[in-house]
């Protein structure tokens, strides 16, 4: 009987005390990599419920079945910072994931821009990138993976939330870190055109902002912006 740092994210845990059966694909990974046995503890946890100890009631090769024993954490607000960036490559933007889920954020949003180039994404493969991300890094929730949209479609609907649009080509001033709702917006390798600039200035609560003075690739400037924005986040 082992009280191991396994943490798994579970959506909807039942109430405590409750016997609840893992899916295919975590029952594996406590069976055969992790070779769990019963009696042994991992947490488990979701933005809602927080942070549990659940033992293991019974694994086989194949099943698991755990009961929640004792709350670790309780449920916790976490920044509500969007990432909107222009999509990536498949190993770029799976890095961009990882990183932004492991800095903080609560959307990420990829978009659709005229210079870009990818425009599709395998939103599973995504959401389980950040799921594995959000376990690592002791995070209650795992941040929303939304469709990527062309950006001129999101700059036409956009709520009330400021928005941060990193600007590689003049003078702003460097991002400075936020609290309360804000979103960071990162452009294409190849930057964005003057006719989405304009669709972007024209959203009320926009700030231009510096990444400093080097011109990064679109995946530093995300993580580095990101870095940022919510180094003043509790
Ligand atoms: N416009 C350049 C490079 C774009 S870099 C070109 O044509 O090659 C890709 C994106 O990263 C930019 O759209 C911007 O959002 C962000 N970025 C990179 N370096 C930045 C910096 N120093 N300050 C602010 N944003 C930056």
């Amino acid at each position: 009987m082992a009280d191991t740092s396994i943490r798994l994210y579970i959506p909807n845990l039942p109430a405590p005390g409750q016997a609840f059966s893992l899916p295919d694909s975590q029952a594996h990974y406590l069976a055969n990599v992790m070779r769990l046995d019963e009696g042994d503890t991992i947490r488990v946890f979701n933005g809602d419920a927080g942070e549990w100890r659940a033992g293991v009631t019974k694994i086989s090769r194949k099943t698991a079945t755990l009961e929640t024993l004792a709350q670790t954490r309780p449920p916790a607000a976490e920044p509500d910072a969007w990432l909107c960036f222009a999509l990536l490559k498949r190993q770029k933007t799976d890095m961009v994931v990882e990183k932004a889920t492991e800095l903080g954020v609560s959307v990420i949003q990829p978009i659709i821009t005229a210079r870009t180039n990818a425009d599709h994404v395998n939103l599973e493969r995504l959401r389980a990138i950040a799921i594995e991300a959000a376990e690592q890094c002791e995070r209650m929730h795992v941040p929303e993976i939304r469709e990527p949209v062309p950006v001129m479609k999101l700059m036409a609907a956009w709520p009330e939330r400021p928005l941060f649009v990193a600007d590689e080509r003049r003078t702003a001033n460097l991002l400075a870190p936020a609290t309360g709702l804000s979103a960071l917006m990162i452009g294409p390798e190849g930057g964005f055109t003057d006719q989405e600039l304009e669709a972007i200035a024209r959203i009320p609560i926009i700030t231009r902002v510096s990444l400093g003075r080097r011109i990064l690739r679109a995946e530093t400037a995300a993580i580095a912006g990101l870095a940022l924005l919510l180094a003043a986040q509790p």
